[in-house]
């Protein structure tokens, strides 16, 4: 409460307190007086009391978010994958692939070279969320059936985005992990029908958005009974140009102690330039990182979405073999496509 706040102002935050079904607990100091707000683990509507007369700050002491925390679950949430892989373990998973599926020719060629280089899955998208309406937006259904047969031909899993709740279940049927971006981490019809799939989800972190916002956006998924939610750092807005985004690193250790929820990070939108994905791709694996989501084209230079921040072949081949030399430094194993055992 404000210094100076009158006893009729501690008492009316105190009935509020009440009628909103928890106990509250005056602490009367020198000058001023604190409410303890106790009794429930639901959380309190903070703003009801904010504008109340007499109250001077409202503390958050536990976290807004319950499933996605550390003090939910102790031990670290593994997602279990088909051909017995898993995130959230020891193992760092590698996805990689183009921005976009562009046709049966790319996306086949981009599949054998991150597979060839030791990737576990395929990434690329085929309902593609742009800035402008004017640009390619993807193949849609017909990109899917192309996955599909990129995973029939290499024994890749398959993660790829889902724009818009209505296209959830057709995107769930295709992949083996259901990727929601970053424009749409708030977008909250989305993430309860993703939290339905029945498919773990790829959270990608909205640029705007704070890592608590990250953990809250990943409760809507978690509150729907679906516990296979892994994390992306992507780059947040920053105010360098220098860069696309600011890959925010520091949300790596950060998660691993708020939560129990894989992190991976994916340094080709957090940067937005090829000759920088490597060094950073490094950096999140020596910062703890349970995986990476890379941007591989067989010729860059001709990619409808992404080309500037895409590797390609031989570039990624040199990566996978520098991230495999740390992870043994690390004693960490790099996951290993289906079906191949290292
Ligand atoms: C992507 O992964 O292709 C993508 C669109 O990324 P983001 O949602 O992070 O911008
Ligand atoms: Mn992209």
């Amino acid at each position: 409460m404000q210094r100076g706040a009158s006893e009729a102002d501690v008492r009316r935050v105190t009935a509020v307190i009440e009628e909103m079904g928890f106990q509250a607990r005056p602490m009367v100091g020198a000058d001023r007086t604190a409410i303890e707000v106790v009794g429930s683990d639901r959380p309190v509507e903070g703003a009801r009391l904010a504008g109340l007369p007499g109250v001077d700050t409202i503390v958050r002491i536990t976290k807004p978010y319950r499933q996605a925390s550390r003090e939910w679950q102790a031990e670290p949430t593994i997602v279990r994958l088909p051909g017995g892989i898993s995130i959230g373990g020891s193992e760092i998973v590698v996805m990689a692939g183009p921005c976009a599926v562009e046709n049966e020719r790319q996306l086949l060629s981009a599949a054998t070279a991150v597979r060839e280089a030791g990737a576990a899955v395929l990434r690329g998208g085929s309902f593609k969320p742009r800035s402008s309406p004017y640009s390619f937006q993807g193949l849609g259904a017909a990109g899917l059936a192309l996955l599909d047969r990129a995973r029939a031909e290499t024994g890749l899993l398959i993660v790829t985005e889902a724009i818009d709740p209505e296209g959830v279940e057709l995107v769930a049927a295709v992949a083996d992990i259901v990727q929601i971006g970053a424009r749409n981490m708030q977008n909250y019809s989305l993430l309860k029908t993703a939290g339905r799939a029945g498919k773990p989800v790829l959270l990608k972190r909205s640029p705007g958005a704070t890592i608590e916002e990250l953990l809250l956006a990943a409760e809507y998924i978690l509150a729907e009974g679906n516990p296979d939610v892994i994390l992306c750092e992507r780059g947040i807005r920053g105010f360098d140009s220098a860069t696309r985004n600011l890959l925010d690193l520091n949300a790596v250790p950060v998660v691993h102690r708020l939560s129990h929820l894989p992190i991976v990070v994916d340094p080709s939108h957090g940067t937005g330039r090829r000759d920088m994905v490597p060094p950073m791709a490094m950096a999140a694996v020596a910062a703890g990182a349970d995986g990476l989501l890379i941007e591989v084209h067989p010729s860059p230079e001709h990619a409808l979405s992404d080309g500037a921040q895409s590797l390609d072949r031989p570039e990624f081949a040199r990566l996978m073999r520098d991230v495999q030399a740390l992870a043994d430094a690390m004693g960490r194993p790099v996951a290993s496509p289906a079906g191949v055992r290292a």
